[in-house]
């Protein structure tokens, strides 16, 4: 039972870029270790079994006619006397010796087989000699392939081929293809970018001047509002390479092996330069190195390099490097100095013109039929992203294909909203009849104090179609405009609006439901905001007693006051509710015959319109006194 509103999660992705050739001369170094070690264990293993002699032990033996049997190899000579035999038959060849040196193998071999031994010459039999590189040439390729496809199944060029070296995640395109028309909105931030792309396309009209170019800019916002979108369409708009790495690809399981992803990186984009280096959420590595957020020596090692890096390269040489971060208060002061990724660039969550831009942008390539109003969808979408908005239009795109329709109209686009926002409605959730006529209640409880005050965006939607967000309804209001700034009285409105759900089911059935938790925690945040931020509460007046810390992330703010002072707080917290909560029973029982008509009308419908909302409200509106616009 929400009010609508709220974003999903970034569903931006990575695409693919084109990965360096691995190397080679890794797993041949290993192959060949691994067979030389393999060789030299089965040599020890064989000369354990037989007994070393010298060479006059064997020529005693053959003269005095002990000799059983012997084998001439290449490298030696295996030999059995008559005595060893006798000992234990099993066993052949117990001794051996080198050869003779100079000695002719051949004569030796008739010598002895004249004298009645048994020889086996391997020398003469199979060439040993080439056929022992041959046989460890084979075997050296074998496990040259054997891991190689192995280092490629541990990931791209894996554990072997990349060792201390960012081939494995540095991708590289020579053309991003993304421009700036790719982008909806970002003026300010393509504005800021015009200037890199100038000196990557003319760096001596710069450097004639003297003019120090900026190494870096760190690009600041939310997820999914288009930072890696927007170095990409630097990178194309100045025709150069575009490397992309995410902060967290550094952090790595080996101690110093970020440090040598961040050089090798630096490297490979020497190399090519001008170019772009774009490094993804770079507080996993930039992160302050004093231990408030928990660092550690390899995160360190990887930042020091990464300084080093930056302020290495000569800036004439055109490489300029691109970062994005969502919490950009928890960098490390020494990245942002001057000289570094001293330019700040705010990609902000998109207004109004941005989102109709960017649903412009997503729908070019898809076939829209007459209907369609784009911008009753960025109306509907304060607060999305630009990942939401690719989102929706893509759903939208499907639900028409699944329809089996030509082109996507309005209704898709409406109803992937939902999906987006508010999760995909749920058809077979079946509800008691009691369970629906809360929810209806509930919902018109919102819509209805929200129609009926002065400070409220209008109800666009309400319904009690169940969606798998777990949401059993909701009542959704759309603004007329974009709104920065809320006053006091509309924040109050809001907070009133927030609890009629509970408000109506407490009016009505004289119960309490847990469908109202959602709007408990959004109406407290809102109290809270109100009293520790906004300075608008009797007891506090202008008094801040919480300061947000990660105002791109989830703007969370942490309280700075006295526990006596937060304890007050909380007091007063509770007041605020307390008022709007009675307040909104006051209004729900004083327009109590308006809230049955409308309940039952949604009971009967499940989906009414803002229009149909405010034609009862109308018509009903002369016979009722104006309500009060009470204060807490
Ligand atoms: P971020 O890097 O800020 O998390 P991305 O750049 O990865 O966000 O954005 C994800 C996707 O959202 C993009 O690929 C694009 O399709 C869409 N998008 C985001 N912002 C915009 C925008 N301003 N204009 C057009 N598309 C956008
Ligand atoms: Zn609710």
């Amino acid at each position: 039972m929400d009010l609508n509103r709220g974003n999903n999660p970034n569903n931006g992705k990575k695409p693919e870029g084109e990965r360096p050739k691995g190397s080679y001369f890794t797993p041949l170094m290993i192959a060949l270790i691994l067979v030389l070690l393999f060789s030299w264990i089965m040599n020890t293993v064989e000369k354990s079994q037989y007994t070393e002699t010298t060479m006059s032990d064997f020529f005693e033996a053959k003269n005095s006619g002990q000799l059983a049997e012997v084998e001439l190899r290449y490298d030696r000579i295996l030999y059995m006397t008559k005595e060893e035999a006798a000992k234990d038959p099993s066993r052949q060849k117990a001794c051996y010796t080198g050869l003779p040196s100079g000695g002719d193998m051949l004569a030796l071999e008739r010598e002895l087989i004249a004298e009645g031994v048994t020889v086996n010459n391997q020398i003469v039999e199979d060439n040993s000699m080439i056929m022992m590189i041959l046989s460890y040439a084979i075997m050296i390729g074998a496990m040259f392939l054997l891991m190689n496809m192995l280092t490629k199944r541990m990931g791209g060029d894996g554990i072997m081929g990349g060792m201390g070296k960012s081939k494995a995640k540095v991708y590289m395109e020579k053309q991003t293809g993304v421009t700036f028309k790719d982008v909806a909105g970002q003026d300010e931030a393509k504005e800021s970018l015009q200037e890199i792309i100038d000196f990557l396309h003319n760096p001596q009209k710069y450097t004639a001047i003297g003019a120090k170019l900026p190494k870096g800019a760190l690009l600041v916002g939310s997820p999914g509002t288009g930072k890696t979108l927007l170095a990409k369409a630097v990178a194309g708009e100045a025709n150069v390479p575009f490397f992309s790495i995410s902060g967290s690809d550094f952090v790595e399981m080996f101690v110093g092996m970020g440090a040598s992803r961040v050089r090798d990186l630096f490297q490979q984009a020497a190399k090519v330069a001008p170019c772009i280096i774009f490094i993804d959420e770079i507080d996993a590595v930039g992160r302050s190195r004093d231990s408030r957020y928990g660092s550690n020596s390899e995160q360190e090692q990887t930042l020091n390099q990464l300084l080093s890096e930056i302020d290495g390269f000569e800036p004439s040489k055109g490489i300029v490097c691109l970062a994005a971060t969502n919490r950009p208060e928890i960098l490390d002061k020494a990245l942002l100095r001057p000289g570094r990724f001293d330019r700040r660039i705010i990609v902000d969550r998109p207004n109004l013109q941005g989102r109709l831009d960017t649903l412009k942008v997503h729908t070019r390539k898809i076939k829209l039929s007459e209907d369609v109003d784009l911008r009753k969808i960025a109306q509907a979408t304060a607060g999305a992203v630009g990942a939401d908005l690719a989102n929706l239009v893509n759903e939208a795109a499907l639900r028409a294909v699944r329809m089996g329709r030509q082109a996507v109209n309005q209704e898709d686009l409406l109803v992937s909203f939902e999906t987006v926002i508010a999760g995909t409605e749920k058809k077979n959730t079946v509800l008691t009849d009691m369970e629906k006529r809360l929810v209806a209640y509930h919902e018109v409880g919102h819509a209805l104090i929200a129609a009926l005050e002065k400070h409220s965006q209008p109800v666009s939607k309400i319904t009690i179609v169940p969606h798998t967000s777990g949401a059993l309804g909701y009542t959704m209001q759309m603004p007329e405009e974009e709104k920065f700034l809320s006053t006091a009285d509309e924040l109050r409105t809001e907070l009133r609006t927030l609890v009629g759900g509970r408000a109506a089911e407490q009016v009505v059935f004289g119960i309490q439901t847990t469908g109202a938790s959602n709007d408990i925690q959004r109406a407290t945040s809102l109290a809270r905001n109100m009293v520790t931020q906004y300075g608008m509460s009797e007891k506090f007046g202008l008094m801040s007693t919480a300061s947000v810390q990660n105002q791109y992330l989830d703007g969370q703010a942490y309280m700075d006051c006295s526990q006596e002072t937060a304890a007050e707080v909380d007091k007063e917290v509770m007041r605020l509710l307390d008022g709007a909560y009675t307040d909104a029973k006051r209004i729900l029982t004083e327009n109590r015959q308006l809230l049955d008509e409308i309940s039952e009308f949604l009971l009967v419908k499940e989906t009414i319109t803002g229009d149909e909302l405010m034609a009862y409200v109308n018509a009903d509106k002369n016979a009722l006194p104006a309500p009060e616009q009470g204060e807490e």
